[in-house]
């Protein structure tokens, strides 16, 4: 069902340069050919696995790498926010007023982002948070993928049978993260896992992503 949008604006949130990717690369491939995609990085990266040892050096990389992912799925409105991380209050502020005059632009019909509280990673629950508050109670549709643990229920499921390699090439733009670790095994590996032992019995699946959507 997620697969099946048509002709809607569609807003994908990245905590950082690669989330989506993770997360919902899959489906994000699917979405591209029949809707409109914006992107919303929400910082730069610079607190990741860093192969450079220089901040400078290392943000620009993941501009780089984030921008040809981006390019590979179409998408056509590109945001990237500089803060290194949303923990100071000034940081905090900065990002809340930047993602709510660039939502406020794009006026998306539907929002993908990570989960606010079942996520494992502080930073994605924090973002996830502050745009919940901000879009608070617009007609938005929102869903949320997992990045790096799984959900143990969830709502919906897509099938990336068909753009798997699609997926793998663009987790593999990420060179400057991929360099300390193989996450592909990882996130196809999660991605198996669904597949085989999904919540709704269907037996012939390789490869799904899984959603929850928010409920009012
Ligand atoms: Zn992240």
């Amino acid at each position: 069902m997620i697969s099946d949008f048509k002709n809607k604006k569609i807003l994908l949130i990245s905590p950082h340069p690669d989330d989506i990717e993770i997360g919902m690369g899959g489906t994000a491939v699917l979405l591209s050919k029949k809707n409109k995609l914006s992107h919303i990085t929400c910082t730069n990266g610079s607190g990741s696995y860093n192969n450079y040892k220089n901040k400078e050096i290392l943000v620009k990389k993941r501009r780089k790498e984030a921008l040809e992912s981006n390019k590979f799925l179409n998408i056509r409105g590109n945001f990237f926010y500089d803060i290194d991380n949303v923990k100071s209050r000034k940081n905090i502020a900065e990002f809340e007023r930047n993602i709510k005059c660039d939502i406020a632009k794009i006026k998306p019909d539907i929002l993908f982002c990570p989960h606010p509280t079942l996520d494992r990673h502080a930073t994605h629950r924090k973002i996830s948070k502050s745009i919940l508050k901000i879009i608070n109670s617009s007609n938005i549709r929102v869903f949320f993928y997992e990045v790096w643990g799984p959900f143990n229920k969830y709502h919906y499921y897509v099938d990336i049978g068909d753009v798997i390699k699609e997926k793998i090439k663009l987790i593999k733009f990420h060179k400057s993260q991929m360099s300390y670790k193989n996450y592909v095994k990882g996130i196809i590996g999660l991605n198996t896992f669904h597949a085989k032992f999904n919540d709704f019995g269907k037996n012939n699946l390789e490869f799904i992503e899984v959603f929850i959507e928010k409920t009012i």
